[in-house]
């Protein structure tokens, strides 16, 4: 098995190896995967996405993110034939801006990312939706494999989806698969994005948390001591479990809330798309995964139309998922058009 641990030095005179970087761009980490053939991780680094400073500062540590990676894997920023970048929110494919996204302070105005990350790099850069580029790792590297279609659902801060219709990442206008904001309750709770009773509003981390805050003045819950205890200052995945292990009510009752409202969402979706699987993943999806897929499909059963449902699996590429994923961009079809490479670079230019 070639190692690409050694330094680059050491390859010198030989063929380069086909090397990409993928960046997950999140509300509080940038993650960095160097992916070779296959989609295996031979580098990686992470650090937390700043909080304040405005877009520079985030191409800056995107920039220096992906150096580290980079190194990591004994290969040479040059070296790498593409960086791809996957950011939550919506893209302007022809220019490379980012025109809303969603989490990353700093990111609220349109904003030319993909350009000014290859013009420090001298890479050629490629943007793409996170949850979209997540769904593609998923379908040829994870839990997808083998089916034509399945619906991936991200349960995490927000709740995000991705479809596989005959194979191909379902597009429509460039948003399709947003399963969070699928109607769970008409007239119910106010959803970030405006709407109301939106899964992601009864489901989303954020939702949860910000509903655990008003039950903490009603009830007795151990949600904010753990949180405390775990030196966190937000109601985490891993501070959920450990409240439900703990036989906290207010965090049962509000993840049962939130199981139903996934479960209207998937259970329409599948109706309407007849997919052979969902494959759920996502911060809150992981941790509660192994225990409460269960009750996922079960809620889900009793909104799908047909007697038999689809498989209901956990994602495998876990948290570098969304980061294998973005090291993807740029491989494929050309036509493909929520992809677009920007080759602003000067290694680019001299290609
Ligand atoms: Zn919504």
């Amino acid at each position: 098995m070639e190692c690409a641990c050694k330094p680059a030095g050491a390859r010198r005179g030989g063929p380069a190896p086909s090397v990409r970087a993928g960046v997950d761009l999140g509300g509080t980490k940038i993650q960095v995967v160097v992916t070779a053939k296959g989609a295996r991780v031979v580098g990686q680094a992470r650090r937390n996405t700043p909080l304040r400073g405005g877009p520079e500062v985030i191409v800056r540590d995107v920039v220096s993110t992906v150096r580290e990676a980079a190194a990591a894997a004994g290969v040479d920023v040059g070296e790498l034939q593409s960086v791809g970048v996957g950011a939550p929110g919506s893209i302007d494919t022809t220019t490379g801006t980012v025109i809303q996204v969603a989490n990353v302070a700093g990111l609220d105005e349109p904003f030319p990312l993909g350009p000014a990350v290859a013009a420090e790099l001298g890479v050629p850069v490629a943007l793409g939706n996170d949850v979209s580029v997540a769904v593609e790792a998923e379908r040829r590297y994870g839990a997808g494999r083998g089916y034509r279609s399945f619906l991936g659902v991200f349960w995490g801060t927000g709740v995000g989806g991705g479809l596989v219709v005959d194979g191909r990442l379902l597009l429509g206008r460039g948003s399709a698969g947003e399963i969070g904001h699928v109607c769970a309750k008409p007239g119910g709770r106010r959803c970030n994005c405006g709407l109301r009773g939106c899964v992601e509003a009864y489901a989303g981390r954020g939702a949860l948390e910000a509903r655990a805050r008003r039950e903490a003045r009603k009830r007795k819950t151990v949600l904010f001591d753990l949180m405390r205890k775990r030196g966190r200052d937000q109601l985490t995945s891993g501070v959920w479990l450990r409240a439900l292990d703990a036989g906290d009510l207010v965090a049962r009752d509000l993840l049962r809330e939130a199981v139903g409202a996934l479960g209207v969402g998937i259970g329409s979706a599948v109706t309407l798309l007849d997919v052979e699987a969902v494959i759920v993943g996502g911060g809150l999806g992981e941790r509660l995964g192994p225990t409460w897929l269960s009750r996922i499909e079960q809620a889900a059963r009793e909104h799908t139309f047909f007697r038999e449902t689809p498989v209901f699996k956990l994602a495998e590429l876990g948290d570098m998922g969304g980061a294998i994923g973005a090291s993807m961009l740029g491989s494929g079809p050309r036509s493909d058009p929520k992809v677009q490479t920007y080759a602003d670079g000067p290694s680019a230019r001299m290609r």
